[in-house]
């Protein structure tokens, strides 16, 4: 049997869209290592990267199984989600954690493609499974957090210009709960380049733009207000 989909409109949509980029796009933008720019850009001002984004942000508002919906067509065409997709699970952490100033000053320029939230960075070297011994810390330094450490399989980071990161504030050792100590930052990658942060690209098997990211004493601006969250 058959489910019937819940979101015809959206199936028909992104059908039409994908049919522009044929399996010829994807093989060569493969073979030449580059980002699939023109699909993510049409995805953009067609408004499918920017539904889980408020209306009064400049989004459509809407949930989950509308995003959900977008990436199985776009996977379903044969096209490659993984471009894109975390511009969609990103949007949960800054929603329900981002203070008000951070929303405004992001959130309308994402949804109006002109700024890309394509990245996020919790792998590291040593800690894939269990995310709680993460070492890449941030210090409090007057109005700044200074970053150090390095992440390891984080996709898109070269073609992204915020990143998500998770890092440790207080050490593991420092936790009476090892969950504790964590806090989530937003990291501007256009300042941080060659200011702290150098991005470098890995090989993997498909076009996923993987990267190292190496922090060495990078800082960014503490936000007024709580910073995304604090896990204490
Ligand atoms: C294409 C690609 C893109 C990625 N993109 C990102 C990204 O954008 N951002 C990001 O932060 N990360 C990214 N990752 C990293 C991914 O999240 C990690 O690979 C994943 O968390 C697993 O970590 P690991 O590879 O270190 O494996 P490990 O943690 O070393 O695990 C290896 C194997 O051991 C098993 N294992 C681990 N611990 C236990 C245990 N206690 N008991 C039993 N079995 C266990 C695991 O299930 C797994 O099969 C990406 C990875 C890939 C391959």
């Amino acid at each position: 049997m058959q489910l019937e989909p819940s979101f015809p409109e959206i199936h028909d949509t992104v059908q039409k869209l994908c049919s522009q980029f044929p399996s010829e796009y994807w093989r060569s933008l493969d073979a030449q290592r580059q980002y699939p720019g023109e699909f993510v850009k049409e995805l953009t001002d067609s408004g499918f990267l920017s539904v889980l984004i408020p209306e009064r942000y400049g989004g459509s508002g809407l949930g989950l199984s509308a995003a959900n919906a977008i990436l199985e067509e776009i996977q379903r065409s044969g096209c490659n989600g993984g471009a894109c997709h975390a511009q969609m699970y990103t949007m949960g952490t800054l929603l329900r954690h981002g203070n008000e100033s951070q929303k405004e000053r992001y959130l309308p320029a994402i949804a109006a493609g002109e700024l890309r939230l394509q990245a996020f960075g919790v792998t590291e070297p040593d800690s894939g499974t269990d995310t709680t011994r993460i070492r890449t810390k941030a210090e409090r330094q007057g109005d700044k957090y200074i970053i150090n450490g390095q992440k390891v399989f984080i996709s898109r980071a070269g073609h992204s210009d915020l990143l998500i990161l998770l890092v440790r504030t207080t050490p593991r050792e420092k936790v009476a709960n090892r969950t504790g100590g964590m806090s989530i930052l937003i990291v501007d990658i256009r300042e941080a380049m060659d200011n702290g942060l150098s991005i470098k690209p890995i090989n993997t098997l498909m076009n996923h733009a993987s990267t190292e990211l190496f922090f060495d004493n990078q800082g960014i601006q503490h936000s007024p207000g709580p910073r995304l969250r604090t896990l204490h």
